[in-house]
C-alpha cells in the first residue's frame, strides 16, 4: 500500500518530509540517546525544541512582541470556555457571528459564563455564506467580538474582517492557520487546534495580546488561566511535548516552502484548480457562494445522493480518501490544507472529470 491523497478535514495529512524526519529522529533524537517522547520537558534538548517552535510561530506569522504564544491542550473546544473566562470578565458580554457549528459551539459555551449577542447568522441557508455585518449592531461595551475565520464544515471564510474598533477581535483559525497571511495585530486573540494545518491532535496554539490576560474570573481553573501558562512559558505542567516537536518540524517545512506568503500562493492555485472545475462541471457544484469560499475546505455535491455515494466509493478505491462531506451538508468535501500538494488536487480533478464522463 502506498500513501493515498488524504482529503480529511482533521486530523489531516502532514507533509511527507516531516513524517520522514520524525521517523529518522524517532528512536534517538540528536545526541540525546532517547526519543523526544521520553525526554524531560525541562531538559536542555526539549527547551531548545519548544523555544524554536515558538520562534518559528513568531517569525512565520509576524507576531508582534506584545503578544504571548502559548502551547496548550484541550483542543480548540477548550478555548470556547477559556476565552470567556479570561477575556469576558469586565462587562461580561461578547458579540459573535454564527457561521456554523464551531461558532455555535463557542457561543453555547460562552453563554454559560457571559451574555452572548449573536450579531448575525447564516443558518437560514445551511451556513453557505458569511453574513453581511452592520457595524451599528455591534455592542460597544462587549469584552470581545468572536468569529470563526474559516468554517471547516461549511467551507466559508471571512474575506473581510469586521471593524470592531476598540473591541478586541477574537478568531478561531483552527482550519486556516498559516494557510495565508494574516495581520495578527488586528486581533486580540487567535487560536488553533493543531490537527488541521500544524501537526498532530493534542496541541492548541493560542496567540493573545498581553493586556488581555490576567483578568480571569475567580471560577477560572488554574489550567484554563492564560496568565498561568504565559508566566510559565507553557510549562506550568507537562506540555504535549511530542506534538510540539512535530509542529516545529511542520513550521520548518513551511519556512522551507518560502514562508506563509509562498504557501498562500500554492493554496490559491490549488483552490482555483478545484473551484474552476466545479464551476464548469455539469455534474458537480460547490455549495458556497463564490465570494465567501474557503481556501482550505471545499464542499461540493451532485444533485443525486446515490451518485455522491458512488463517487466517494470509487474515489476511495482510486486513492482519494476522506472525501465524504460532513453529515449536516451531505455530498463531498475536499480539505486541501497546506500539506496537500498541487498534484493531489490536479489528480482529484482529473478523477472527477473521468467520473463525470462515465456517469453522464
Ligand atoms: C476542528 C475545529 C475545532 C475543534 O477542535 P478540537 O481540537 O477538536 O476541539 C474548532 N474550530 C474549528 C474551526 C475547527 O475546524
Amino acid at each position: 500500500m502506498s500513501r493515498v491523497y488524504n482529503f480529511s478535514a482533521g486530523p489531516s495529512m502532514l507533509p511527507k518530509e516531516v513524517l520522514e524526519k520524525a521517523q529518522k529522529e524517532m528512536v534517538e533524537y540528536g545526541a540525546a540517546g532517547m526519543s523526544v517522547m521520553e525526554m524531560s520537558h525541562r531538559s536542555k534538548d526539549y527547551e531548545e525544541i519548544i523555544n524554536s517552535c515558538e520562534a518559528l510561530v513568531r517569525e512565520l506569522m509576524h507576531v508582534p512582541d506584545n503578544y504571548k504564544v502559548l502551547f496548550l491542550q484541550g483542543g480548540g473546544s477548550s478555548q470556547f470556555a477559556m476565552i470567556p473566562m479570561n477575556l469576558g470578565n469586565k462587562n461580561k458580554k461578547c458579540d459573535i457571528v454564527i457561521t456554523g457549528q464551531w461558532a455555535k459551539k463557542a457561543a453555547q459555551e460562552a453563554e454559560r459564563y457571559i451574555t452572548v449577542n449573536k450579531i448575525a447568522s447564516s443558518a437560514d441557508k445551511t451556513f453557505s455564506y458569511i453574513p453581511k455585518l452592520d457595524k451599528s449592531t455591534f455592542s460597544k461595551d462587549a469584552d470581545y467580538f468572536y468569529i470563526c475565520l474559516n468554517n471547516t464544515i461549511y467551507g466559508t471564510k471571512f474575506n473581510q474582517l469586521p471593524d470592531t474598533g476598540d473591541v478586541p477581535l477574537v478568531a478561531d483559525i483552527s482550519s486556516c492557520i498559516m494557510s495565508e497571511e494574516l495581520d495578527v495585530s488586528k486581533f486580540g486573540l487567535l487560536f488553533a487546534g493543531a490537527q488541521k494545518n500544524l501537526g498532530p491532535a493534542g496541541v492548541t496554539l493560542v496567540i493573545v495580546r498581553e493586556d488581555l490576560i490576567g483578568n480571569q474570573m475567580d471560577i477560572c481553573p488554574t489550567m484554563f488561566n492564560y496568565q498561568i501558562h504565559a508566566d510559565n512559558g507553557s510549562m506550568y505542567n507537562t506540555p504535549p511535548t511530542y506534538g510540539i516537536y512535530i509542529m516545529k518540524l511542520v513550521l520548518e517545512w513551511i519556512k522551507e516552502q518560502g514562508g506563509v506568503a509562498a504557501v498562500q500562493k500554492i493554496n490559491e492555485k490549488k483552490a482555483d484548480i478545484l473551484y474552476s472545475f466545479l464551476d464548469s462541471s455539469k455534474m458537480f457544484r460547490g455549495t458556497v457562494v463564490p465570494e465567501d469560499r474557503s481556501l482550505m475546505n471545499v464542499p461540493f455535491v451532485t444533485d443525486d445522493d446515490d451518485l455522491n455515494a458512488k463517487f466517494i466509493k470509487e474515489a476511495k478505491e482510486a486513492g482519494f480518501v476522506n472525501l465524504k462531506g460532513h453529515r449536516t451538508v451531505g455530498g463531498m468535501r475536499a480539505s486541501i490544507y497546506n500539506a496537500m500538494p498541487v498534484e493531489g488536487v490536479e489528480a482529484l480533478v482529473a478523477f472527477m472529470k473521468k467520473f463525470e464522463e462515465e456517469n453522464k
